[in-house]
């Protein structure tokens, strides 16, 4: 740890807490991460080390560098790049009033990102915008990319806290354990709509409230085609749902809303993708890549 100097506290998340510190030797400023695991006594598990030690690999302009990984007294510290923001606290400055310009170049930095993990079979679980670095350039960078692989899935946060469940698809709500680079891909439409509205979009307060806010907005699924229903309605068909773990037949029925007035910032494309994003049946659900293709992006790519 003689290393680095320790700062100041930035905060304490899921695995731990972080602080900002420099480097004694070459004065670079980094975020160090102290991760807090369960069974202290017996050290880190070996599974854990090489699952982190891959992620020093893993580089890309999106993703949050990890610099180094040091393991001493049978504790871990994860030496990452240091940010000067995260999109929560981003999204607060403007009192959540972000211009659309704008949510289009971070909802595109977020999905190169993802995508370039996911090319790289490696998935986050607990996307959220905490986990979004921002720095002043205005670059996004992913925080936490695979510490849930390495970790598990978190329940409760270093300080007890309970982990949010506004991100987390609703697949993954209902039991299913059949994680795949679908359910990052939810967080992604979840973080998408709280861009453009300035306010989380799905706020349950426990797993069967964070269903029905889902189901009260996009209508609770239905396990079977319908076949005159038009693809606007067709997210609500999700075949095979009824077969999921925690399905529960007397699920209260709603119809949805239409997005348009909920999210009067973005365009017909920014709803089309939406819609995409937030697709019940994980399998129908838009990957990272075929959403970087999406038309709601033409304005970026053709550089005006
Ligand atoms: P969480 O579980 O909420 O994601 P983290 O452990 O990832 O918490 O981090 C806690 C807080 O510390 C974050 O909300 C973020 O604001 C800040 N933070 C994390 N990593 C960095 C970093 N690399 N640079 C600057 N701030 C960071
Ligand atoms: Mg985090």
């Amino acid at each position: 740890m003689e290393k680095y100097q320790k700062i100041e506290k930035l905060g304490e998340g899921t695995y731990g807490i972080v602080y900002k510190a420099q480097n004694r030797e070459t004065n670079e400023v980094v975020a160090l991460k102290r991760i807090r695991l369960d069974n202290e006594e017996e050290g880190v598990p070996c599974t854990a080390i090489r699952e982190i030690s891959l992620l020093k690999e893993l580089k890309h302009p999106n993703i949050l560098g990890l610099f180094d990984v040091l393991h001493t007294d049978k504790k871990l510290t994860l030496v990452f790049e240091f940010m000067d923001s995260d999109l929560k606290k981003f999204v607060d400055a403007y009192g959540g009033d972000l211009d659309p310009l704008t949510v289009k170049h971070l909802l595109y930095q977020l999905l190169c990102g993802i995508s370039f993990c996911h090319r790289n079979r490696v998935l986050h679980r607990d996307l959220k915008p905490q986990n979004l670095l921002i720095n002043k350039r205005g670059d996004l960078k992913l925080g936490d990319f695979g510490l849930a692989r390495a970790f598990g899935i978190p329940v409760r946060s270093y300080s007890h806290e309970v982990v949010t469940l506004w991100y987390r698809a609703p697949d993954v709500l209902m039991g299913s354990r059949q994680y795949d680079t679908s359910i990052d891909i939810w967080s992604v439409g979840c973080i998408f709509a709280e861009m453009a509205t300035g306010r989380p979009f799905f706020s349950g307060t426990s797993v069967e409230d964070q269903l029905m806010h889902i189901f009260k907005i996009l209508g609770t699924p239905v396990d079977q085609q319908i076949d005159h229903m038009p693809f606007d309605g067709s997210a609500r068909v999700w075949p095979n749902c009824s077969q999921l773990p925690e399905w529960k037949r007397d699920f209260p029925v709603y119809g949805g809303v239409p997005l348009e007035p909920l999210l009067p910032k973005l365009s017909a494309k920014g709803i089309d993708l939406l819609k995409r994003l937030l697709e019940y049946a994980p399998e129908r659900r838009i990957s990272a890549e075929q959403a970087l293709q999406h038309p709601y992006f033409d304005e970026l790519r053709t550089g005006s």
